[in-house]
């Protein structure tokens, strides 16, 4: 149920909820559920604006393969035990409960068949099912906390008590979606403390000869390894027309911190100097531009051998220079400006401090009945339905205790 409610409606709730998109909602499920009286706040015109734009219009709703492993923060281990309690099993079985068809792109990465909309119209269907109630257009004006576990909202609806608060606002990403930066201010407000914040799984940004060298080679793509402060990627990489963009750089794009280069594998799988050692026993006459470009799009490899490496006939490279382009080849260096910013990114590093809530029930240390959960945390999925298994699991951790 969204839209306008009549007061008499929402006069009695145990729960507020604000933020319905994906963790909002399966918190809101999970405590209706359980006999609470959920009433689940959004500022925007219709929920799960995030859900509906995800995956391409598909969803990428989770990745099989999920472990705590696939998550940055500042406590790789808060996600535990959130994760292992709401598993992508779990969320696969409501999916297929509606009758939802999905498929597997690859590396575990659960899309639906047709739309993503069928996604926000289970979670509405599930919320109505357990009596939630769901409103839309709803902004928050203030939170004051008259008394242990007593919560009091003033909103462009009316005032509003409740016993448990729920902050499910996510990232700063996308602003035209509904993103803002509250769940950050009452977190504030209420003493808790930040991790900063920052675009993540977003395309990075080349200038100056970096971007000059490859900006009319924009939209070729190719399969690369790429790695930054630890972290490697395999996966395609894409250039743009402002730098460098695709899965492998949208991954990586969360490890990467201005000023580090990244270390880029243009022949991943292969080792650069065996595979030039055998190009030159047999292809002893072929230009190296002629057999670099058998394997890597012909456009991208004439372009590395007019500024990076010196093109000759395979058989005059002696074996230190062959070594040399090997080197290249396995560790091309790239220097991104900077990202695209919160404009493109998909979520936002940083955020609540998980210092300072239950990694059991996402509720506050500091502050008893108010929880946080979904991106708004310190908790980050790489690409690839990660974040959304994240939404879930945290949802379902609140809703299991609210
Ligand atoms: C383009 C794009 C594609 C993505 N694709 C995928 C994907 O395929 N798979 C995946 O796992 N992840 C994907 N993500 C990431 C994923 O969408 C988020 O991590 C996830 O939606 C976070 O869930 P959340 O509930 O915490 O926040 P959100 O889903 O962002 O929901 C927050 C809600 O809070 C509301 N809100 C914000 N401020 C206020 C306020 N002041 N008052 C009231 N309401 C407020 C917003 O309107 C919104 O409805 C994608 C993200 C983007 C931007």
């Amino acid at each position: 149920m969204t839209g306008e409610p009549h007061a008499s409606q929402t006069s009695a709730v145990d729960v507020v909820v604000l933020g319905a998109g994906a963790a909002g909602l399966m918190c809101a499920i999970a405590a209706g559920a359980r006999g609470r009286r959920v009433l689940v706040l959004d500022h925007a015109n219709k929920v799960g604006k995030k859900i509906l734009m995800s995956g391409g219009g598909r969803c990428n709703f989770t990745n099989t393969g999920t472990t705590p492993a696939n998550y940055l923060g500042a406590n790789p281990h808060f996600c535990k035990s959130a994760l292992a309690r709401y598993t992508p099993t779990d969320f696969i079985a409501m999916v297929e409960r509606h009758g939802t068809a999905y498929h597997e792109k690859e590396l575990g990465q659960l899309f639906c068949d047709e739309s993503s909309k069928q996604i926000v119209r289970m979670l509405l269907e599930e919320a109505d099912a357990v009596g939630a109630q769901v409103r839309t257009h709803c902004t928050v004006e203030s939170v004051e906390q008259p008394g242990e576990r007593h919560f009091r909202l003033r909103t462009s609806h009316g005032t509003l008590e409740c016993g448990a608060l729920v902050v499910a606002t996510g990232g700063l990403s996308i602003p035209s979606m509904g993103a803002s930066g509250f769940g950050y201010q009452l977190a504030r407000q209420f003493g808790h403390d930040l991790r900063a914040t920052r675009a993540g799984l977003v395309p990075l940004t080349l200038s100056g000869t970096h971007l000059e060298r490859v900006q009319d080679l924009s939209g070729l793509s190719l399969e690369v390894e790429i790695s930054c402060n630890g972290a490697s990627f395999r996966n395609a990489m894409l250039v743009t027309h402002r730098g460098l963009s695709g899965p492998a750089v949208l991954q990586i794009s969360s490890y990467w911190q201005p000023g580090d280069d990244l270390r880029v594998d243009l022949l991943p799988g292969r080792d650069a100097g065996d595979w030039l050692t055998a190009r030159q026993r047999e292809r002893a006459d072929a230009e190296l531009r002629t057999v670099l470009g058998e394997v890597l799009p012909r456009r991208f490899a004439q372009r590395l051998c007019e500024v990076w490496l010196p093109s000759r006939p395979m058989k005059q490279y002696t074996p230190a220079q062959l070594r040399e382009l090997a080197d290249t080849l396995a560790c091309w260096p790239v220097v991104p400006s900077g990202t695209e910013g919160y404009r493109t990114a998909e979520v936002t590093l940083g955020g609540v401090d998980t210092d300072g809530l239950s990694s059991t029930t996402m509720m506050s240390r500091r502050v008893p009945g108010l929880y946080f959960i979904g991106e708004v945390v310190d908790v980050t999925g790489w690409l690839g339905g990660y974040n959304f298994q994240w939404a879930w699991a945290s949802g379902h951790a609140a809703g299991s205790a609210v």
